[in-house]
């Protein structure tokens, strides 16, 4: 009988990554397998079909899968995810657009109608206001910029996504700023800024300042759908819009600074 102990007690999400790295390799350091995927009795053989799981799947497992893809398979998983009810009633997951080594990344709550219907975020005229925005600040969708949503899938009817939706989402939206890596977020509504500050707050309150969102610059701004029903808020969001690109220029400035 081993008197050593497996036993292994799992402290955060990285380390279940790290040793559910290092059990997937054993068929491959006992020579059964050229890699993991191949092993047929082996987590890796089935991890898509962990991350696509629904309801009664473990979460933290389908997280740590999700946590662990590369762009391709990222997007192809959601495409297919059906974790939340939000799956029923789209047409299409709306992933996500832009420049994969952005430095600015714009979060928006979840695709309406017209996002739906094409397969990308924004599209509608609160995208047409959103690249106005951007175009007043030198910025252009796709170059530099990358564009994303709190939910990958249509709330029915617009509605705001509900919490267990926008957990179950979580996992995507996590992995594609690991994969982006921005210098600066910008929060747009309500609904991302709450989601990505794990706070209450109300946008009123989290604007003009500085967050951090797990170690990146944060700011909050109205969502550009709002902006269209309430028209003098645009010189609120124009303040905002100005406060990011000064804030921007102080992160390029320092990061200038830390390399000489
Ligand atoms: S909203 Fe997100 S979690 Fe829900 S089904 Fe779509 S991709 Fe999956």
């Amino acid at each position: 009988m081993a008197e050593e102990s497996y036993d292994h007690l799992i402290r955060d999400d990285e380390d279940f990554v790290q040793h559910g790295n290092y059990i997937r390799q054993n068929p491959v350091c006992a020579k059964l397998a050229a890699n993991a995927e191949a092993y047929p009795y082996a987590s890796a053989s089935c991890i898509e079909q962990i991350a696509n799981a629904g309801e009664g799947a473990c979460a933290t497992g389908r997280r740590a899968a999700i946590l662990r893809m590369d762009w391709a398979e990222l997007k192809d998983s959601a495409a297919g995810c059906t974790a939340c009810r939000l799956h029923e009633k789209r047409t299409q997951a709306v992933f996500g657009v832009g420049d994969q080594n952005a430095d600015w990344l714009f979060v928006g709550e979840g695709p309406g109608a017209d996002e739906d219907a094409k397969g990308e975020p924004f599209v509608g005229q609160a995208g047409k206001l959103l690249d106005n925005m951007l175009a007043a600040i030198q910025l252009k969708r796709g170059k530099n910029v990358y564009i994303a949503n709190v939910v990958k899938c249509r709330p029915p009817g617009n509605r705001n996504p509900e919490q267990d939706e926008a957990a179950a989402c979580e996992p995507y939206l996590t992995r594609q700023i690991e994969l982006i890596q921005p210098k600066l977020i910008v929060a747009l509504g309500k609904v991302a800024a709450q989601q990505l500050l794990a706070t209450q707050s109300a946008v009123g309150s989290l604007r003009g300042q500085l967050h951090n969102h797990r170690g990146i610059p944060l700011i909050v701004t109205y969502h550009p759908a709002y902006l269209l029903r309430n028209l003098p808020d645009k010189a609120k969001a124009w303040e905002d819009l100005c406060f990011a690109v000064s804030t921007m220029n102080g992160l390029m400035a320092q990061q200038q600074a830390d390399q000489q």
